[in-house]
């Protein structure tokens, strides 16, 4: 069995490697354990020193691993720059904060000295997705090394450059041999890596399919896993929000990394006293969106990452529609070669059609009318997902209530589009998954949370 990555703008063969035999993936973890017992004793201090190195690599070399993801997955070179630099600052944010977020709590109890202590739990494998390559990998790689913990990576199958890169990145900035290695397999592979011993956790990003898959499997093993799945952000534009800023917002919040990210914007929730107007200026903006070769400085919406994801982009539009949908821009594939699909605005989406019940991943807006506040939190929280999600209002204080108490998901930003940052938890409930990344409440899921008490 071989892994094939195939440029998404051309069709043509990137390069294909061999997939590793069961018996050298074993042998793999078994090095990345004993590697994870020398590293669970290195001080904060000496973790800090190779992942600022690996920062540096990724500054420096930002523009070569922006070519590589857009070989791989059509990345626009302009956003794969931008995705290198933020996987250095993730490094650094860790490399500067893991001693805090991890450092020992007392507890005053009747016991001379009680506390608790955050340590490592040894071997995690990461199951990966291919649409922030980078990102997805260093999101849990940067706080799980500080904290002590190795790692084997499973990449997407479609991205297998980047894959050996992000191995290289840390061999190269001084991490121990083994710390972080990754293995070329495919998803059938991944049970045996679940199932081996020296595995103790699971993190994926990924699908529902492959969330469910995952977490069965670890769970009959009780081991633990975190799960970040699909989303289907909504985007509450209320009756007093500024028009031109809502379109503005609304058009970024689809079209990040060309419609494919977990945290787009997917289903716009539009009061009906300010369709019109919306939806004018939101066309407008989607329309002017510049589609084409991701190695072009200028494009902004690339390929699709595989044919088969831009067919069932199609599929969706075309069910709705079917269903009574109203189709305002795009909606059908363009000639000519690669899996490119145009940014598409779809209006009178209700539940019941794909654009609102599943998650589009591509650049294709679901614009949801509705009366008022009321029904727009409602339609809002009717969707099995639950990851992020907006609000436009012109009254912040409004805007903050509506985000705080009454939208079901991990985060909701208001006036502005919804993005990860290493300061901030990141994870989803319902169907988006379980368990979160990024800040102190990432770096501490994979540790063991130890109370002691000295009598
Ligand atoms: P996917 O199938 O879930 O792939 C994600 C990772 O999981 C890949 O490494 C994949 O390996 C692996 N995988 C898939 N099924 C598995 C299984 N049964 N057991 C173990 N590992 C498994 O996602 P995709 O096909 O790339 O994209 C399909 C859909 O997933 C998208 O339309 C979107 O809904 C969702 N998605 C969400 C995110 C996110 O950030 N939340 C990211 C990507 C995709 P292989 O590549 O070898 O199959």
């Amino acid at each position: 069995m071989s892994i094939q990555a195939i440029n998404p703008a051309t069709g043509e063969v990137v390069a294909t490697h061999d997939e590793m035999k069961p018996d050298v993936v074993a042998g793999i973890v078994e090095s990345v354990h004993a590697a994870a017992l020398d590293w669970r004793r290195a001080s904060y201090a000496d973790r800090a020193v190779p992942m600022r190195k690996a920062a540096e690599i990724l500054r420096k070399e930002a523009r070569d691993f922006a070519h590589l993801m857009a070989r791989e997955m059509g990345k626009p070179v302009r956003d794969g720059v931008a995705e290198a630099q933020k996987c250095a600052t993730a490094c650094d944010f860790f490399a500067e904060h893991a001693a805090k977020f991890l450092a020992r709590e007392v507890v005053k109890t009747e016991a001379r000295s009680s506390f608790v202590t955050f340590n490592p739990l040894g071997v995690v494998l990461a199951v990966m997705p291919w649409n922030f390559p980078f990102w997805q990998v260093f999101r849990f790689a940067a706080p799980g090394l500080m904290a002590g913990n190795a790692a084997v990576l499973k990449h997407a199958s479609n991205v297998p450059g980047c894959a050996i890169a992000i191995e290289e990145i840390f061999h190269r900035a001084g991490f121990p041999e083994n710390v972080f290695r990754t293995l070329m397999i495919g998803s059938g592979a991944v049970d045996a890596v679940i199932e081996h011993p020296r595995v103790r956790a699971v993190t994926l990003t990924g699908s529902g399919p492959a969330g469910r898959a995952i977490a069965a499997k670890a769970g009959r093993l009780l081991k633990k896993t975190v799960l970040e799945l699909g989303g289907s952000d909504p985007y509450l534009v209320l009756e007093d929000a500024d028009l031109d800023l809502a379109a503005a917002v609304c058009t970024k919040a689809r079209l990040v990394n060309s419609g494919q990210s977990c945290i787009a914007g997917k289903r716009f929730v539009v009061v009906e006293h300010v369709r019109a107007g919306f939806e004018e200026r939101f066309v407008r903006r989607m329309a002017a969106a510049k589609m084409g070769d991701p190695l072009d400085e200028a494009t902004e919406v690339g390929p699709q990452a595989r044919a088969d994801l831009r067919d069932t982009l199609q599929r969706q539009v075309d069910e709705s529609v079917a269903k009574g949908a109203r189709c305002l821009l795009g909606g059908s594939v363009p000639d000519g070669p690669g899996a490119f699909y145009p940014p598409t605005i779809l209006t009178h989406v209700r539940p019941g059609m794909p654009a609102f019940d599943e998650e589009l991943f591509g650049p294709v807006a679901a614009v949801v009318p509705v009366r008022d506040e009321a029904e727009a939190v409602a339609m809002a929280n009717a969707s099995p997902f639950g990851l992020g999600g907006g609000v436009i209002t012109r009254d912040v204080a409004r805007g903050e209530r509506i985000a705080a108490d009454l939208i079901e998901s991990g985060c909701v930003f208001v006036n502005d589009a919804v993005r990860s940052d290493s300061r901030l938890p990141f994870g989803g409930i319902k169907e988006s998954g379980y368990g979160r990344e990024l800040a102190s409440y990432g770096i501490r899921e994979f540790v063991n949370i130890k109370s002691v008490c000295v009598a």
